[in-house]
């Protein structure tokens, strides 16, 4: 089968031919229709430092997809072959007293598919049955193949009640935009987005941002005089893995506000503390995705009208997949999917 590996310790990636894995007990092995590129990925791709420190080689990776069931692996009872599924991209160890108590995101012995093991750029994936998880007849496959990091957007914005609050959103990537309409979906107020690129902002108002700011340009006192919020914003919900972002978004908080943290920095970050402390702020780390209420909250979210496709910029066929690495990498893509199957 055709599969998308990292060989080398190099930047690049290589489309080769690699055996078909096999299901052991209590694995499923899923067909792949299309799966789509994350940042982590490009990361991958990139060979930067996180990547050279995280990735053993060879590496077939990718994590982002959807597919038919293809063949069980001895003792699956809940699934049958040619089940349309896409899968939780995070492999927890089952016995530790975050999974034992149902909180398996907080695993200590996490794995991820196409980082630590084999990933989804192949005909073929492997995963275990706790990782499959079925897609409704009334979702696209373009969303079914994106839930992992919609799923991210969710758990991050619905950390906190937003009913009626105003949010402020730093980073307009992809999980920052959908995170906006997910906002504005569950019923919160003024929804503004910051980015330092405006090329990257361009999709906010389509996915329901009330405001995009193109941040070091625009100042939030302004937008926030402009919308007549006076005393700052109720809820942070940091995705741009910027200091700076995550400083002004301190700033810009209301006393008692509180603060999702989803966007990775790099190294260690100097924010002044003191003021979350004196404005009585509240943080929270997010990592992945509630396994599986994040799951069941984004479809049933889709199905009841959410809506991210312009998120969905570019498509390509598996074999051209250089052409959509390139438009992540050079900023014109937003989400790119990869089809493998009809
Ligand atoms: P992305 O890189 O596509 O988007 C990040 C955006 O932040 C970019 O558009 C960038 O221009 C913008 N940005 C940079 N500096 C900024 C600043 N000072 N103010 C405002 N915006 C700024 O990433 P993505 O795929 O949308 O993911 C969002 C973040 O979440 C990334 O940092 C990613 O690494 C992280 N992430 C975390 C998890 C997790 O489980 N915690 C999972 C997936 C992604
Ligand atoms: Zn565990």
């Amino acid at each position: 089968m055709r599969a998308l590996v990292k060989e080398k310790a190099a930047p690049g990636l290589t489309m080769k031919e690699v055996e078909i894995p096999e299901p052991g007990p209590g694995e499923i092995r899923i067909r792949i229709d299309s799966a789509s590129i994350c940042g982590t990925d490009i990361h991958i791709y990139n060979w930067d430092d996180w990547a050279a420190k995280t990735i053993p080689v060879p590496m077939t990776i990718g994590h982002e997809f959807v597919g038919h069931i293809d063949k069980l692996g001895p003792g699956i009872g809940g699934f049958e072959p040619g089940q349309r599924v896409s899968g939780e991209g995070h492999i927890v160890c089952g016995q530790c007293r975050n999974c034992r108590a149902g909180r398996e995101h907080l695993c200590r012995d996490t794995r991820g598919i196409g980082v630590n093991r084999t990933g989804a750029f192949a005909d073929y994936l492997v995963i275990p049955e706790h990782n499959v998880y079925p897609i409704p007849d009334d979702i696209p496959d373009e969303y079914a193949s994106i839930l992992d990091p919609l799923g991210n957007a969710v758990h991050t914005a619905l950390s906190f009640d937003l009913v009626g609050e105003d949010v402020l959103i730093t980073g307009a990537g992809p999980i920052g935009l959908m995170a906006a309409a997910v906002c504005r979906h569950v019923g919160a107020r003024h929804v503004v987005i910051t980015d330092i690129n405006p090329k990257r902002l361009e999709l906010a108002n389509k996915m329901g941002a009330t405001r995009a700011v193109v941040a070091g340009k625009e100042d939030l006192d302004d937008i926030m005089a402009e919308l007549g919020m006076k005393e700052g914003f109720d809820v942070g919900l940091e995705m741009s893995g910027s200091a700076a972002a995550l400083q002004d978004m301190i700033e810009n908080l209301n006393n008692g506000g509180q603060i999702a943290l989803l966007g990775i920095f790099h190294g260690q970050v100097t924010i002044d503390l003191n003021k979350a402390i004196f404005k009585g702020l509240q943080f929270k780390g997010i990592y992945g995705r509630e396994m599986f209420d994040t799951w069941h909250k984004a479809l049933a979210m889709l199905e009841s009208g959410l809506d991210i496709s312009p998120v969905l910029t570019h498509r390509f066929a598996f074999e051209d997949f250089e052409k959509g690495f390139e438009a992540l990498r050079n900023g014109q893509a937003s989400k790119v999917i990869l089809d493998l199957h009809e």
